[in-house]
């Protein structure tokens, strides 16, 4: 049943099922024999990241990273703060950033600095949803789910407030629940 806050279901659960087993074949045939970090940015991945590494047959570790960059409203501040940290080592590792969505592309721009940095042999990330319109950045996905139009959007881990993150779609929000 839809939930009574969503205007528009833009991506089904089915949907959403087969755009992640694509991009898990993919990664599969890249990473086979790597063995990658693949590494959760919290918490809107966590849907995507766990259905993905289903979808993928090669051997792999997982870890999670925590930064603030949205707060609890709509906009990107382009200050990115570590709230948890890897418990890995990423020096001469082969990583794979798992991201629900890119908006501006701050937060990965700096993940990607700080991971380089502490000398990761490669990086590569992979998000459901891609918002380009809105890149303030220069970053490109090396894989991406969906390009989304530029609306605010929810579900399978995004949120509003903390909300919505369980829906098992991905829809747009009622303008009366935001504004
Ligand atoms: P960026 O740094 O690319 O601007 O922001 C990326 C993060 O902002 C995403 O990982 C996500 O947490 C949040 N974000 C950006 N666009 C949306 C959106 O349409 N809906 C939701 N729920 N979060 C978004
Ligand atoms: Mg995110
Ligand atoms: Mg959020």
């Amino acid at each position: 049943m839809l939930h009574p806050d969503i205007k528009e279901v833009l991506y089904s659960e089915e949907y959403i099922k087969e755009v992640v087993k694509g991009l898990g074949s993919q990664l599969t045939e890249a990473y086979e024999g790597k063995n990658p970090l693949v590494i959760c940015v919290l918490k809107g991945a966590v849907m995507f990241m766990t259905d993905l590494t289903r979808a993928m047959a090669c051997d792999l570790e997982l870890d999670f990273m925590d930064v603030s960059s949205y707060g609890a409203g709509m906009e990107s501040s382009g200050e990115v703060k570590i709230l948890k940290d890897l418990d890995t080592s990423v020096e001469g590792r082969h990583l794979v950033i798992v991201e629900d969505i890119i908006d501006t592309g701050r937060t990965l721009n700096s993940l990607i600095e700080l991971f380089k940095y502490r000398k990761a042999a490669s990086i590569q990330i992979v998000t459901l949803l891609d918002k380009k319109e809105r890149r303030v950045v220069d970053l490109q996905a090396d894989y991406i789910g969906v390009n989304v139009p530029d609306e605010f959007v929810v579900g399978y881990g995004l949120d509003f407030n903390e909300k919505y993150r369980n829906l098992p779609y991905i829809g747009v929000l009622k303008k009366e629940v935001y504004e």
